[in-house]
């Protein structure tokens, strides 16, 4: 048997000190997980996590070392970074308890939910989804997954963003309102977790627009540097 039209390929992200890559199959987000995120978009509050997906397809690779180019989305004129946690899932399940998560979790890699947040805010507006602002082509940059070094998940960890040199956003993993295991017994609840997902976990606050020509550079303690230059 044939295909009538060619396959998609498959998309798979580099993994730190491998040969071998790890393929991806969908791109989970968590919404609103830090307090001082939630404020700077006007919610206050503990809520439950709720969650979006990009599809994967829609990830920027970026290999060790390297800096990637994002190119700047059609239909919007307020583009935001939002630096992430990204966990990648090698064992998948469903209904996890956030006790046993660890082992679902195969390692980390730093993450920019890239954001069309004018199109995000009308569609918020609106009660419409949130795809228009959030699933958009090239909206996932990635740096390469490095193996979870302990059998519980990170728990804690500085993560920051620059851009041109500027710290725009700067705040520590602990500071997660779902911590990991958290949003991996809650995310499995609703949906049976797969090997190949991701779950971008959440931004601190310090959301803000770039342009083209903009370099970002993100970090988070043990995972290295992701830089990308919005083209
Ligand atoms: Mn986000």
């Amino acid at each position: 048997m044939g295909f009538v039209i060619d396959p998609p390929p498959v998309v798979s992200v580099p993994v730190v000190g491998s040969a071998d890559r790890f393929p991806v199959r969908r791109v989970w987000c968590v919404g609103r997980n830090y307090v001082e995120h939630a404020k700077e978009m006007g919610f206050t509050g503990r809520e439950p996590p709720f969650f979006f997906a990009k599809p994967a397809d829609a990830l920027v690779v970026i290999a060790d070392g390297a800096t990637g180019d994002m190119p700047y989305p059609p239909g919007t004129e307020d583009l935001h970074h939002e630096i992430e946690l990204v966990v990648a899932i090698g064992v998948g399940g469903r209904a996890i308890a956030a006790a046993d998560a660890g082992r679902h979790v195969y390692g980390y890699a730093i993450g920019l939910d890239m954001t069309r947040r004018d199109l995000q805010m009308v569609a918020r507006k609106a009660g419409r989804p949130w795809e228009v602002g959030k699933a958009f082509d090239a909206s996932a940059p990635i740096g390469p997954i490095h193996r979870a070094a302990s059998a519980s998940p990170m728990a804690a960890g500085a993560i920051s963003l620059e851009v041109n040199g500027a710290v725009r956003q700067s705040s520590d993993v602990s500071k997660l309102i779902w911590n990991i295991g958290e949003i991996i017994e809650h995310l499995s609840a609703l949906w049976e977790l797969a090997p190949g997902d991701l779950i971008y976990s959440g931004t601190p606050e310090g959301v803000a627009a770039v342009v083209r020509g903009d370099l970002m550079v993100g970090r988070v303690a043990g995972l290295g540097e992701l830089r990308v230059r919005v083209v």
